[in-house]
């Protein structure tokens, strides 16, 4: 019954081997944000919260999210009628908390490093949690438990002392039961009921009701992400940011042995999350047949979404790649650095090992990206825009820190005084190498 009858849904189609080396660099950029334009917009925002907190909040949560509220926050123990949800849902966040719990626990960082570099010269490395992180989960009227999933179980593993969750309230002043029921499993000490660049200042600076954090995470919309890093820039705020986030995006690769109709739905599943949404197909010297068979899914499948409006927007603004080699594509992937890279190979689970660049990688016909995006245990807020190449997904080192440490013996002190003092005499700094010349004259 969700079918819309209209233009043909399809993509634009490049052969890599005719396009110039100009428009191969045109294919990997995505669109930029405005962040000088958008950062002097948010700026009032922002100040407006640091300068005049819980009032500031109230007003701007009035005017943006029409919400007349009381109170911004929600302090544990969250009563049980606000967390209210079907059992069948409840048992799906179960699960997903679960097999997401299981993977970040595993990647906890427990033990020191603990190196002697010369004998009796021992260098430590130990982590610690961040204290206090803020958690944005996006959404007036969407629900999104899992993001409250994603950014809480890593921070709620690594023993984060202050956990404060922000979200928009919805239209009656409340947070969505989903949400609530989440924010209790993770152990969330505060809700921030409160959406835009206003929650993410009240983060950064804190307000007499909602604690001030030294890391935000999250994804958002421009408002959100311009606020990030406005106040990761201010020096008064000392707080830092999980990563640059920009539209979602995949890069899909096809060979011969893939499916066609599973192939479509991948490449919808990221179509729909917006119309700013950056979706590849890289066909492996796939046939002409089963080119026109990828294509006539997509449009038979997108028509039967409910969110046909917006894939009408992205479809056409993707693009199919056609490439000759399974090395040609896995190249342009690697220069792309896509934020979800899914392989529909005969040789998927071989072929991982010469992926470069990538936020998160589904190997095989039989895993969508959906399963990481919900529940099979991985990290589903990953860098976007081509920051695959440097950053890595959250993960629950993003909420540990390290700290070295070391200790030195005296006669360990005997063995590497004298090139510290060589090396402070050699940068002129005196009293660097009287700290070691004085140690070493008293045994
Ligand atoms: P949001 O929570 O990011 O933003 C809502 C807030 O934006 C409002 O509370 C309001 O304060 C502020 N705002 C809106 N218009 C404004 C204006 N004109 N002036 C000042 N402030 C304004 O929710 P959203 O808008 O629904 O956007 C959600 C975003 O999150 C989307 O971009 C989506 O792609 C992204 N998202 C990403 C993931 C992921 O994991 N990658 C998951 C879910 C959503």
């Amino acid at each position: 019954q969700n079918q819309i009858s209209g233009p043909k849904i399809r993509m634009r189609t490049v052969d890599l081997a005719e396009i110039t080396p100009e428009d191969r660099l045109q294919l990997m950029r995505r669109p930029v944000l405005k962040s000088d334009e958008m950062i002097s917009k948010v700026k009032p925002i922002v100040d407006d919260v640091r300068i005049r907190g819980d009032a500031a909040l109230l007003e701007l949560t009035a005017k943006f999210d029409k919400v007349q509220l009381k109170s911004t926050v929600i302090l544990p123990p969250f009563a049980s009628e606000t967390m209210e949800i079907g059992d069948e849902v409840r048992a799906a966040i179960d699960q997903a908390y679960s097999n997401i719990y299981k993977f970040h626990a595993a990647q906890l960082d427990k033990e020191p490093l603990v190196v002697e570099t010369m004998p009796g010269v021992v260098c430590t490395r130990f982590a610690r949690p961040i204290g206090r992180v803020g958690l944005y989960v996006p959404g007036g009227t969407a629900i999104l438990p899992s993001t409250a999933l994603m950014l809480g179980i890593p921070a709620q593993v690594a023993g984060c002392k202050e956990i404060v969750l922000a979200t928009p309230p919805r239209a009656d002043g409340s947070i969505s039961p989903e949400v609530m029921y989440v924010a209790h499993r993770v152990g969330a000490s505060t809700i921030l009921k409160a959406g835009g660049a206003q929650a993410v200042a009240a983060m950064a600076y804190g307000t007499t009701t909602v604690p001030k954090v030294d890391k935000i995470f999250g994804p958002g919309n421009q408002w959100v992400t311009a606020a990030k890093m406005l106040v990761q820039n201010d020096t008064d705020a000392l707080v830092s940011i999980d990563m640059p986030a920009g539209p979602s995006e995949v890069l899909v690769m096809a060979d011969y042995s893939a499916n066609p109709a599973f192939v479509a739905a991948d490449l919808l599943s990221q179509a729909e999350h917006g119309a700013d949404s950056q979706v590849v197909l890289v066909a492996i010297n796939l046939s002409a047949e089963k080119l026109v068979e990828i294509e006539r899914e997509v449009d038979v499948q997108a028509n039967a979404l409910t969110r046909v409006a917006i894939v009408r927007e992205s479809i056409p603004k993707s693009i199919i790649v056609k490439t000759y080699s399974t090395e040609e594509a896995i190249t342009f992937s690697n220069e792309y650095a896509p934020e979800h890279l899914i392989l529909h190979l005969e040789d998927a689970s071989e072929r991982v090992a010469e992926i470069e660049n990538a936020g998160s990688v589904f190997v095989g016909a039989f895993t969508p990206e959906s399963c990481g995006d919900y529940a099979s245990g991985t990290n589903h807020t990953l860098p976007t825009n081509g920051y695959a190449r440097q950053f890595s997904g959250v993960n629950t080192l993003s909420f540990q820190k390290h700290i070295t440490s070391q200790q030195i013996s005296s006669e360990g002190l005997k063995r590497l005084g004298p090139v510290v003092a060589t090396l402070a005499d050699c940068e002129g700094l005196d009293a660097h190498a009287n700290a070691v010349r004085i140690r070493l004259s008293a045994n």
